[in-house]
């Protein structure tokens, strides 16, 4: 029999480096249905499809590939809809590579199906029909549940728990729900209207949506707890990390979730437009090897820096952030400096950053996460000059939460204790999931956790049992 020909990965087209570092649109335009249903046809339908196992929320992708090959589009996202409820998103912001494409039967020989630029394509089509139909809710329970959170977890645990039939109430702290996905991600990697229809569909399944209110301020968990059967926790991880080193106070300074959050929530790029400024630097200087990192610095870019410098501590190897983020971010003009450590900060005479001290490392062995330990060669500082200075080495879950909680255990930099399998925490009636019960992770985990805990919640609620 002859061997099946693979094509190569059908390419996505996208805004070109020079004109999208101009501004902040999305940079790949998605693919049009034929690009969709060639890359589909190259999926050999294996019969023990090992990209299924590597999916968090266990989407049926045989399933909808084959649908989607076969032009049969709606078909397709009904599919994905199934398990997953927010695919125009995870299909821009799933580090895919690493989870299902990485198992793909085609990944060894050649290159994997696109698996996620074919989710996005497929939720995009969607959105852009005019007779989307009316999700089929069950039977409603009568219980109630509050969601606290409307980020990933908060909305994956909202969608499952409304079409089990149960009464959800989602409280949001900001004025915008989306959580991480409106304040954390850019609009160049994920625009805000994107994450609307998808907070839209959650909210067509009946879900409740309260924005600005702040639970452990506007109302605490027990307090909640005295209306509703169930609360989960998604509240994420907004607690920015710091240095410690001398000059993190200086003007200039920011935190990334300070520095993104003025940007991408508040618009600050159109300010005076927008009521938020935001200080512009000509080298903008951004600490840090992952996601956010590479967001900040190409945001930089985009707020019309000249020059927008990663400083990382150990080597490309090592960085955590998407591959195919640090491509975009490199053929934008973004420059890593690999193998350096921030020492001190040093501001002018007005108090404003002015340089960055580094020591330059070697790579040692390695240490508790697997990557090599970074190696501060002595004598080896050096000092660059620097307008802005971003921050973005992590962050923990606000401690506001635990501290009005009676009974609400924490593990280490604040993070709730929860079972793994289920969510449930060290309360009665409270679960938990994403950031805020793993400190900081990826959308598509915070969205795994949340469905294990919509089924543990669900469970609960029908028995009682804790
Ligand atoms: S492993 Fe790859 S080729 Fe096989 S079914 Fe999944 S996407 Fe298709």
């Amino acid at each position: 029999m002859a061997k099946k020909i693979i094509p190569k990965k059908t390419p996505m087209p996208e805004q070109p480096p020079g004109e999208r570092v101009k501004n902040f649109n999305e940079v790949p335009y998605g693919y049009t249905a034929e690009q969709a249903m060639a890359e589909a046809q190259r999926c050999l339908q294996c019969a023990k499809p090992l990209c299924m196992t590597g999916c968090p929320v266990n989407v049926n992708i045989t399933g909808f590939l084959k649908l989607v090959a076969d032009g049969d589009f709606r078909g397709a996202i009904n599919i994905v809809k199934e398990t997953n409820s927010l695919p125009a998103i995870t299909g821009r912001v799933c580090p895919q590579e690493q989870q299902c494409e990485i198992v793909c039967a085609l990944a060894k020989r050649f290159e994997p199906v696109a698996i996620g630029r074919l989710e996005r394509f497929v939720a995009d089509w969607e959105a852009a029909q005019v007779d989307l139909p009316i999700p089929q809710l069950r039977t409603l329970t009568g219980k109630k549940v509050a969601v606290v959170g409307s980020g990933p977890a908060g909305l994956t645990v909202a969608a499952d728990l409304a079409k089990m039939g149960h009464h959800v109430t989602v409280f949001e702290a900001l004025h915008e729900a989306g959580g991480v996905l409106v304040y954390g991600i850019p609009e160049f990697r994920l625009p805000k209207a994107i994450v609307r229809r998808e907070v839209e569909y959650v909210c067509s399944l009946e879900v409740k949506l309260v924005k600005d209110f702040v639970v452990g301020r506007s109302a605490t968990v027990d307090e909640l707890l005295e209306e509703y059967d169930a609360v989960f926790l998604g509240s994420g991880a907004g607690l920015p990390w710091f240095l410690k080193i001398p000059g993190e106070n200086l003007s200039g300074v920011y935190s990334a979730n300070e520095y993104l959050t003025r940007s991408n929530l508040m618009k600050a790029y159109r300010f005076p437009e927008y009521d938020t400024p935001i200080a512009r630097g000509r080298r903008v200087i951004t600490i840090g090897g992952g996601n956010v990192a590479i967001d900040a610095s190409r945001t930089a870019l985009r707020l019309g820096a000249e020059e927008s410098i990663i400083v990382y501590r150990r080597s490309r190897d090592e960085m955590p952030a998407r591959a195919e983020e640090i491509h975009h971010a490199e053929e934008e003009g973004v420059q890593l400096m690999l193998l350096t450590t921030p020492v001190a900060i040093h501001g002018n005479e007005n108090g404003h950053v002015k340089e960055l001290e580094c020591i330059k490392n070697e790579l040692g062995e390695p240490d508790a996460s697997g990557r090599r330990r970074p190696v501060p060669i002595k004598g080896s500082n050096f000092r660059i000059p620097a307008d802005i200075v971003v921050i973005a080495i992590g962050q923990s879950p606000s401690p506001l939460i635990p501290k009005t909680t009676a009974d609400l255990k924490t593990g280490e930099d604040g993070v709730v204790t929860t079972d793994n399998e289920t969510g449930k925490a060290s309360k009665k009636g409270v679960f938990a999931g994403g950031d805020v019960a793993t400190g900081g992770a990826t959308v598509i985990l915070a969205m795994g956790q949340g469905k294990k805990a919509a089924k543990a919640i669900d469970e609960y609620l029908k028995t009682g049992q804790w």
